[in-house]
């Protein structure tokens, strides 16, 4: 029965995201068919050669290119969200799935020239958060890869993990360009962005916060222009009988 209500609440967010997919699909849609018509109307007036040896075919041909990679990208987001969990459906193993993601991510942070700290806790063993696995590292690897997207070479993005009173509480901190407080309160906004087409959909966070939220935990932002940004993403810990009883009690004092 959980399970069920997990993914009615699931189609939900999926019917509200199809109302803003349709919409932000719309636009490139439009833009195809306008260059399709303008294509045929110059082919027959200006003859299909000319446009070929102008290279104006292959201009146009370049936008199609666009256009239908944006469909794609929009349309991909879409899908991994909808998909049912893939591997085990909880409680996650938090300080796995970090390691994991950070593997993942690591080279596209070498490569800019950006540091990514992170050290596991000495909390042993680390308890366990009701999450499904897949999802929290979906989570992880969004709010790094917009920490990177952020932050200029030479900077440094932190993932911290501290445990209060029954939660867990990721931390995801960057020293990067920072949002200004109008971007601040629309982040996870479905499709706002401030990537350059093709770069952000828009959907990075609203999928983030839909997750945590669905998990009964928070994500929180805080950010300063110039200085950085801080996400907090705090999920309840697993109930005692999913959790290792030795980690039980005592990883409350550190
Ligand atoms: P996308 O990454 O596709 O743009 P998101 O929903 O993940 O979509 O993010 C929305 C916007 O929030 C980004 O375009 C960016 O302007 C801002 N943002 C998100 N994370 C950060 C960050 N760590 N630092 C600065 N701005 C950020």
């Amino acid at each position: 029965i959980e399970e069920a209500i997990r993914r009615a609440e699931k189609m939900a967010a999926v019917g509200q995201l199809a109302a803003n997919v349709a919409h932000e699909i719309n636009n490139p849609l439009a833009t195809l068919a306008a260059y399709a018509e303008d294509l045929a109307d110059r082919g027959h007036e200006e003859g299909w050669d000319y446009l070929v040896k102008s290279g104006t075919l292959e201009q146009y041909l370049g936008v199609v290119r666009v256009q239908v990679e944006r469909c794609k990208t929009i349309t991909r987001r879409l899908l991994d969200f909808a998909r049912p969990p893939l591997g085990e459906t909880g409680p996650a193993d938090v300080l796995t799935a970090v390691k994991e993601t950070v593997a993942l991510v690591s080279y596209a942070f070498h490569k800019k020239g950006v540091a990514l700290n992170w050290e596991a806790p000495s909390i042993k063993p680390f308890p366990r958060v009701k999450i499904d696995t897949s999802e929290l590292q979906q989570v992880l690897f969004n709010l790094l890869q917009n920490a990177l997207d952020a932050t200029p070479a030479g900077g440094r993005v932190t993932i911290d993990l501290f445990q209060e009173a029954g939660m867990i509480i990721i931390r995801i901190a960057d020293t990067g360009k920072g949002m200004p407080a109008e971007y601040l309160s629309r982040a996870t906004e479905p499709f706002f962005t401030t990537k350059p087409p093709g770069q952000g959909t828009g959907l990075g966070l609203t999928i983030c916060h839909h997750i945590v939220t669905k998990a009964g935990g928070n994500l929180t932002i805080s950010s300063e222009t110039g200085h950085g940004t801080t996400v907090l993403v705090t999920l309840p810990l697993a109930s005692t009988g999913e959790n290792t009883a030795a980690g039980e009690g005592k990883e409350e004092k550190r």
